[in-house]
């Protein structure tokens, strides 16, 4: 959603899950589907497109869960954080996710993807 000034997205980079949850609606879904490069690359043109108009991008990580597919977390994060650097525009970040694989190795790459924010969900 944009309006004065502020993106938020919300982004799923897989619908997939290690978890099977009995009150899940991703529980039909197909698993280990993951964002193509195709949609990716779409959604860092569109950030890019409206980046002029902006004073921050929200960007919250969901699923699926999200830390299946922490690649395309790390690759999209990277493009937008460099985006929003280059423009002045703030950025921050969350993820929500059932906290299987919030390993400290893990943990330790949010700071340089700017994730502050962490919801897990039990
Ligand atoms: S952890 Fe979340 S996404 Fe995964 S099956 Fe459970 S409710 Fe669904």
């Amino acid at each position: 959603m944009a309006s004065a000034g502020y993106l938020g997205l919300t982004i799923a980079p897989t619908l997939g899950c290690n978890f099977a949850c009995v009150y899940c609606y991703e529980k039909d879904s197909q698993k280990n589907v993951f964002m193509s490069e195709e949609v990716q690359r779409k959604i860092i043109e569109y950030i890019k497109r409206q980046i002029k108009y902006l004073q921050s991008v929200n960007i919250t990580w969901y699923g699926g869960e999200p830390l299946l597919a922490f690649d395309i977390v790390k690759n999209m994060s990277k493009k937008i954080i460099k985006l929003c650097d280059e423009n002045e525009v703030m950025y921050g970040a969350s993820i929500i996710t059932n906290g299987y694989n919030l390993t400290r190795e893990v943990v330790e790459q949010f700071k340089n993807l700017r994730l502050s924010f962490i919801q897990i969900t039990l």
